[in-house]
């Protein structure tokens, strides 16, 4: 299993292109404003997007999913409670992005548990509500790998204070990746990468995170 890290608009968004090298099948983890530089990052590879997951519905992570969709024929996933965002964000305006995102559905609503495969690479659902109700994060237990969107930063945590946020739920999304292997490699949705281990913090959240 081999990942890129792109940076794209509009908000340094991390995208993560996922490439089983074995069937050179990927998955895209997030899309921002960087369909283009997903579809040469893949071409360049010779990896065949299939699969597109969003980490949550904010539309800076989920801009592209249209175009990428239409451009792949891949099919794209979010945590079930958090697919309505993806109506709702393109008739919203949104001050981080020229126009608001072309409508999508997802085909896959992903619940706690539901795993996505891509070749012989397993990605795990777990949900991680706090930033979102329902943000999510993909666990490669295999690699030790997890995708933590904007739930967990290096050294921080997404903002819990718009719509659908809960601090108390934060506090409880990061006290169980706290449980996680302590080298999982945490690739974050924006800034750069860590490890569950250099975050002791989130074992001894005392207080809802605001
Ligand atoms: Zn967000």
């Amino acid at each position: 299993m081999h990942v890129e890290t792109l940076i794209v608009p509009p908000l340094d968004n991390n995208v993560y292109l996922v490439v089983d090298e074995a069937s050179h099948q990927a998955v895209a983890i997030d899309t921002g404003l960087g369909s283009r530089e997903i579809l040469a990052k893949a071409e360049a590879l010779g990896a065949k997007i299939v699969t597109i997951l969003n980490t949550h519905g904010h539309a800076d992570h989920t801009a592209d999913d249209a175009p990428l969709k239409s451009a792949t024929g891949a099919k794209l996933g979010i945590f079930e409670v958090d697919a309505y965002r993806l109506g709702r964000n393109a008739k919203e305006s949104h001050w981080f992005l020229p126009a608001p995102p072309p409508a999508v559905t997802a085909d896959l609503l992903l619940k706690e548990g539901t795993t996505v495969h891509i070749g012989n690479t397993v990605l795990e659902t777990i949900h991680t509500p706090g930033h979102t109700e329902g943000s999510c994060c993909f666990y490669d237990a295999a690699d030790g790998i997890l995708f933590s969107g904007d739930t967990l930063f290096a050294g921080s945590c997404g903002r819990t204070d718009t719509l659908g946020a809960s601090p108390a739920k934060m506090k409880a999304s990061l006290q169980r990746l706290a449980r996680l292997p302590p080298e999982t490699l945490v690739l974050p949705g924006h800034g750069p990468s860590t490890t569950i281990g250099r975050e002791t913090w989130i074992a001894d959240l005392a207080y809802p995170v605001i």
